[in-house]
């Protein structure tokens, strides 16, 4: 079979001239084998240039995604920092709040210790990339995290280290009973108007009108309030807790009520010459753990 031969006969335009071919099976066959052969290589090379040119394309679109992620990283990177800053200034006023208080101060170290991790402050987006960046940024994140957990922490005692001091401050004589006045006999050995002895004098006498408002200096318990024969007269005692005691003697009248809670500024009673006295004043005391102080050191601010 292979050895038959096909005759081949073509005719040109101009009829006159016949050309003759013989071509043998074997030539076709080989002929349709190459044929077929250059087809598949064809199919081949064109699929795997068309793959090729998905990946390129793939890649282009990763490397542009992966600028946009580094780019986004470094501005996040540029805000925490920001924020870091602002973490500094709470913790400059933190120090601040600590020295106006005189409350302990904390150790720059251990205020350090929150921080940890590698720290890349050079350019990291030389380095690999966003992966790189996104690891930084997370680093700086973690440890600023860690820092304001711990700056929170110490707000907080400082908070309530102040409202201790707040609660004391309330309880604390700090301000004259009386409005106006003169002192008309100071606290210590003083002579005494009776009898001309040089005596102990265990407050001081405010001179006023009779009926001018007494004021609760602090907060505080009435412990007392009524009629003594000590010679204060009609007197009022408050206590303000921490051993601190005050006593208002010779009243015309007593407002406040045994068993009452007074804040500073409450009207106690007023000023008269009840008792042991030769005019109209307030014999004012305060008693520290039992022993009689000079109210003046408690006064902060002669002009209330
Ligand atoms: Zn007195």
């Amino acid at each position: 079979m292979l050895n038959k031969k096909l005759s081949f006969m073509l005719i040109t335009d101009s009829r006159d001239k016949l050309r003759h071919f013989q071509l043998s099976y074997r030539v076709i066959l080989a002929c349709a084998i190459l044929a077929a052969f250059l087809f598949i290589t064809n199919i081949l090379l064109t699929t795997s240039f068309v793959k090729s040119q998905v990946s390129a394309m793939e890649i282009k679109k990763l490397k542009a995604e992966n600028e946009q992620l580094t780019r986004k990283f470094e501005s996040l990177h540029g805000k925490v920092s920001e924020i870091t800053a602002i973490y500094d200034q709470l913790v400059e006023k933190e120090v601040v709040i600590r020295n106006i208080f005189n409350l302990p101060e904390i150790d720059p170290e251990e205020r350090q210790l929150g921080i940890g991790g590698p720290t890349i402050t050079t350019s990291y987006r030389t380095v690999s990339g966003a992966v790189k960046a996104a690891t930084s940024t997370e680093t700086q994140v973690e440890s600023l995290l860690r820092l304001a957990n711990f700056e929170k922490e110490k707000y907080q005692e400082v908070y309530s280290t102040l409202e201790k001091k707040k609660d004391q401050l309330d309880h604390t004589p700090s301000i004259m009973p009386v409005r106006g006045g003169y002192i008309s006999r100071g606290f210590g050995i003083m002579t005494d108007p009776f009898t001309g002895n040089r005596q102990p004098h265990t407050g001081i006498d405010i001179a006023n009108r009779t009926g001018t408002p007494i004021f609760a200096p602090a907060d505080g318990l009435v412990t007392i309030a009524g009629f003594s024969g000590s010679g204060l007269g009609n007197m009022v005692e408050l206590s303000h807790g921490s051993g601190l005691v005050t006593r208002y003697g010779h009243m015309s009248r007593v407002k406040a009520v045994r068993g009452q809670l007074v804040t500073r500024g409450t009207l106690i009673g007023y000023v008269g010459s009840t008792g042991y006295s030769t005019g109209p004043h307030l014999h004012y005391e305060v008693i520290k753990n039992g022993t009689p102080v000079n109210p003046m050191d408690y006064i902060v601010n002669l002009n209330i």
